[in-house]
């Protein structure tokens, strides 16, 4: 990896504090500044860096390390501990309603962000768990979104509902909602339309929804390559829809992945998946301890 190791520069801050005898509370602090410049390079947003700091700060000083043979290591461990529990401990599922009950799922997000083929690998994902799922095609502004979530669907083996382009997206939703329920469908994801930057219309449009189909699940798809970018797109969505969770894409690529840390204190949603590539197969479960390596490197 290009980075170097944040467990490395701090195990170097204190083997050079070390030679002169006692830490200080002044030590800790120097080498908590690695750690903000680490969690900085990494693009989680400033704010947050700030808020995460002064936690592990309170909890470095109140304990050991100031006695500890391996302060390097026990600071390491409190940051990692600390980022685990900022990204919510666990794993988290898609919830679903029992049996044939219908579960709608709003997949929402900017365009390119990774929605519509994200849309086709939870579909996969819930298909393999034995549900029947259906795709409703609520992307009327680029034609080529209605083709590919098609093909997509396609591929996956599951339906895809579509009225082409000449409807409102609530109307096709609703209808899409009802073409599941006479043809045994359980979950219907509605793709909904993105734009390049979030704006009245796309809000307005997804609140239209929302107000008249009965979403369960808001899913918000943001691209993990867009940083800080990503944070603020995510806080919009979750102030103006509302978002339940959220899935970070192109995490194949060579971010570090310190939107997942940033999202997650400011929309307080946990992360379901993360999309690992193109393929449709590449979508896999969201683990906080992992990430919370990857952002530390
Ligand atoms: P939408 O506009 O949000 O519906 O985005 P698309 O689903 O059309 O995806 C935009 C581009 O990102 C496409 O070329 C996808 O193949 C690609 N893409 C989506 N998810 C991932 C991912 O997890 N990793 C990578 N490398 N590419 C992805």
């Amino acid at each position: 990896m290009a980075f170097e190791s944040l467990t490395d520069k701090l195990q170097n801050v204190f083997k050079n504090l070390r030679s002169k005898g006692r830490l200080t509370q002044e030590d800790v602090k120097a080498a908590l500044k690695e750690v903000k410049l680490a969690l900085l390079e990494a693009d989680v947003s400033f704010k947050v860096v700030k808020q995460f700091i002064k936690t592990v700060e309170e909890r470095a000083i109140g304990q050991d390390v100031l006695q500890s043979l391996t302060p390097g290591q026990t600071v390491i461990k409190i940051v990692n501990e600390e980022m685990v529990h900022l990204m919510g401990s666990d794993t988290t599922e898609i919830s679903l309603k029992p049996g044939s009950e219908i579960t709608i799922i709003m997949m929402i997000g900017l365009q390119g962000a990774g929605k519509t083929t994200t849309t086709a690998k939870i579909a996969g994902k819930l298909k393999s768990k034995g549900k029947k799922p259906l795709l409703a095609a609520c992307d009327i502004y680029r034609p080529a979104a209605i083709k590919q979530l098609q093909i997509n669907g396609e591929k996956q083996g599951v339906d895809v509902f579509s009225m082409g382009e000449g409807h409102k997206p609530v109307n096709i939703a609703k209808a899409a909602v009802e073409h599941a329920a006479k043809n045994g469908c359980n979950v219907v994801i509605l793709d909904t339309a993105g734009r390049l930057h979030v704006d009245e219309d796309m809000m307005n449009e997804l609140v239209e929804i929302k107000e008249n189909v009965e979403i369960h699940q808001t899913i918000l798809v943001v691209d993990a390559m867009t940083g800080q970018d990503a944070v603020n797109v995510a806080g919009m969505f979750e102030e103006k829809i509302g978002v339940d969770g959220v899935i970070l894409t192109k995490l194949d690529g060579d971010t570090r992945g310190g939107a997942a840390l940033s999202i997650r204190a400011v929309t307080g949603r946990p992360i379901l998946y993360v999309g690992m590539g193109e393929k449709l197969s590449d979508l896999e479960q969201f683990y906080p301890d992992r990430m919370a390596s990857r952002i530390l490197g």
